[in-house]
């Protein structure tokens, strides 16, 4: 043990990058804490699989109460609450979620239009949605050219326009095509611009469209009442999605789905072979999640969000959720403050968007300079951040969230970067 506990120090931990750092600020943040470590270790220990409700009565039942909770934390619509014909699952992944319900939005079309229709199956997303939506498509065999990428820009913060998504639905039903799935986000990936889900909600609804919602990493933030407005619209969609591994204390992997019609999710994906049968299934008395995503396998997830919901409790994660946000709101302070630097897009939840300026206007210049601050900044070790490119223009992320950042890591980040600036600029 010792010799291995050695080669794990030596030889492993130099190349792993510490998500956990109280410095990491890449990307969306990565939670762990001591009660989803709890609840993942005795999830270890008893080490079930539990795809069918048989196979471990207790982790379907948990399962489903737990998701009720954190649905009535986030006040959905009662229709995805468990007592109806709706109901939540944990997934692997915000893809997973995308994977799954666009599979149930496909087959739930193909039985009413015919089999051979899928050429004409039509998909609407914006250019900042994330990219598990283009890789579903893949594999699902939607037509490249029926995936529809609708143009945002800095004029609605890169939310997607209700108007365009009108239009070319409109366009697509007069050449015969099928709009059949649309994907909203709230907390887009670059910037965590929100999508009007009212609005794209009332023409889904109208024209038949599976209407989906990928709040990933913002959805956590909208069990504080203040912050409940993002999803404001929510009634109108078919499934929510929000990934509590992302922002809400419980450690990867950790991915909620709600959807308003299980049945469209155990249409298109259930099984039912010989050497699973058993009379509670057979009886359709229970849940098997096995019907409610990809895999058959499955641990006992539950067991972690719910032991972060038990030690912790709501008002301790909203008061979580508002100090990141604080800390984000302290770091956009500090970049205003200095004119070598701008914010690029208003900050609503903990990622701040900023980029060095451009001087005399060279906006070629400035992507350079700020790719090279990224790498100076990151190399130095001492904090991680990562970037994006929004309307060409090269962007530093700098996402709070990680459970052990406080105000002075930030301090020191910023530090960090203004002398990184500083060394650029003045070579
Ligand atoms: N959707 C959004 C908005 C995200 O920000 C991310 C990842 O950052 C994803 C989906 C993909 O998440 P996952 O790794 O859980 O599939």
């Amino acid at each position: 043990m010792d010799q291995v506990l050695d080669d794990f120090r030596t030889k492993i931990l130099p190349g792993v990058t510490h998500w956990q750092s109280p410095s990491f600020f890449a990307y969306y943040p990565a939670n762990s804490s001591v009660a989803g470590f709890l609840g993942e270790m005795l999830s270890v220990g008893l080490g079930i699989i539990g795809f069918s409700w048989i196979t471990s009565p207790a982790a379907t039942e948990l399962e489903m109460i737990v998701l009720d909770w954190l649905a009535k934390l986030l006040n959905l619509p009662e229709q995805f609450l468990s007592k109806g014909n709706g109901g939540g699952v944990i997934q692997g992944s915000a893809s997973e979620s995308i994977l799954v319900v666009l599979i149930a939005a496909r087959n739930k079309v193909l039985r009413s239009v015919g089999q051979n229709a899928l050429e004409k199956l039509v998909v609407y997303s914006s250019d900042q949605t994330h990219s598990a939506l283009q890789k579903t498509c893949q594999i699902a065999g939607i037509y490249p050219a029926n995936f529809r990428v609708l143009e945002t820009d800095a004029s609605t913060n890169y939310a997607m326009r209700p108007e365009l998504l009108q239009e070319a639905v409109s366009q697509d039903l007069e050449a015969g095509l099928i709009p059949f799935f649309l994907c909203a986000t709230v907390g887009t990936t670059s910037s965590t611009a929100v999508d009007p889900l009212a609005e794209l909600g009332t023409i889904a609804n109208k024209n038949g469209i599976w209407f989906h919602v990928d709040a990933a990493y913002a959805g956590s933030a909208c069990i504080c009442p203040e912050y409940r407005q993002y999803i404001d619209g929510v009634e109108t969609t078919d499934s929510f999605n929000t990934s509590p591994h992302k922002w809400l204390l419980t450690n990867f992997e950790c991915s909620l789905l709600w959807v308003k019609d299980q049945d469209s999710l155990t249409e298109a994906l259930s099984t039912n072979p010989e050497y699973l049968k058993n009379k509670a299934s057979q009886a359709n008395l229970v849940i098997d999640y096995k019907d409610w995503q990809v895999p058959l396998g499955r641990s006992f997830r539950s067991l972690k969000l719910w032991m972060v919901l038990r030690l912790y409790g709501s008002e301790a994660l909203k008061r979580y959720i508002r100090n990141h946000i604080k800390l984000a709101r302290y770091f956009e302070q500090l970049v205003s403050q200095d004119p070598n630097f701008e914010i690029v897009t208003p900050r609503i939840f903990s990622l701040v968007c900023f980029r060095l300026v451009p001087k005399e206007n060279d906006e070629k210049k400035c992507n350079n300079q700020n790719r090279k601050l990224l790498d100076a900044v990151n190399s130095s070790g001492k904090l991680f951040i990562s970037h994006t490119v929004l309307s060409g223009k090269v962007v530093l992320r700098c996402a709070i969230g990680a459970p052990l950042t406080e105000e002075k890591h930030v301090t020191e980040a910023w530090k960090v970067i203004q002398d990184e600036a500083s060394f650029l600029l003045h070579k």
